[in-house]
């Protein structure tokens, strides 16, 4: 055969091979949660980072707790092209929601992937209640995707003399950053740390003033609220940054 006509039919090979890889990247069940944790906080393959939110209509995120996410994301992930938050609301299906219930809103729903320069983090806000564990919060259940019990959120308990200091706004911002930090893979998911402060309730850090600490995903989170410190945190300590930054430097 003509070295020309074959090297062109190598090259198209080996383009159409190209195609397929990344269209299919994310629908891969390898990755795992904390897999993307560099991609989201490096700058260099992508620049620009899309959340995806979906909610059951009549649990909206807050555009408070929207804000917040916002900052703590452009403080912590280089990304240069911006990030850009896309709401959309979906049709109230359940009121009890298993791993599976969650997985399966997702593929019907999603819209968005990994794509050229472009990450994604998908984000369910649900009504009802978390079938494993009815007191949950909020759940990283994949490498890009969370879901978030906005209605438990909004029933959840503040102490009696918080309520002019600490609303369910406040318990939704800690979750979804909290959430956030597994995808980013906090505490200790696939590196290990140089500092020690993994708690003992695994994945989450020791020290109660940060957005990691274990009780924040569940409605224990009403016991971080104290007279001296009545809002609940809702971003990383010192610890948490360094992991944070070690990662997003390549030291881990
Ligand atoms: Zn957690
Ligand atoms: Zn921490």
């Amino acid at each position: 055969m003509n070295r020309k006509i074959l090297a062109t039919i190598i090259l198209i090979l080996f383009q159409i091979l190209a195609v397929t890889s990344a269209g299919c990247f994310e629908s891969s069940t390898s990755a795992k949660l904390g897999d993307y944790a560099k991609d989201y906080l490096q700058g260099s393959k992508y620049t620009k980072l899309i959340i995806e939110i979906d909610y059951v209509e009549g649990f909206p995120p807050s555009n408070q707790a929207l804000d917040t996410l916002r900052s703590r994301m452009y403080s912590y992930c280089d990304k240069p092209e911006g990030i850009l938050i896309i709401p959309n609301s979906i049709p109230k299906s359940s009121s009890t929601y298993s791993d599976d219930d969650i997985r399966d809103l997702e593929d019907e729903h999603r819209n968005y992937h990994m794509k050229g320069s472009d990450i994604v983090a998908y984000v369910l806000y649900l009504n009802g209640v978390y079938s494993t564990n009815d007191d949950a919060l909020g759940l990283a259940y994949g490498a890009s995707s969370i879901a978030i019990f906005k209605e438990k959120i909004d029933n959840a308990d503040i102490p009696f003399w918080a309520t002019n200091q600490v609303d369910n706004t406040d318990y939704e911002k800690s979750v979804l950053i909290h959430e956030f930090g597994h995808l980013l893979a906090m505490v200790n998911i696939g590196y290990e740390s140089e500092r020690n402060h993994e708690d003992i309730h695994k994945h989450h850090c020791i020290n109660e003033k940060c957005v990691m600490y274990y009780s924040i995903e569940t409605v224990s989170i009403i016991t971080l609220i104290t007279q001296s410190n009545p809002l609940p945190p809702s971003d990383f300590d010192d610890d948490c940054r360094h992991d944070l930054n070690m990662l997003k430097i390549g030291g881990y």
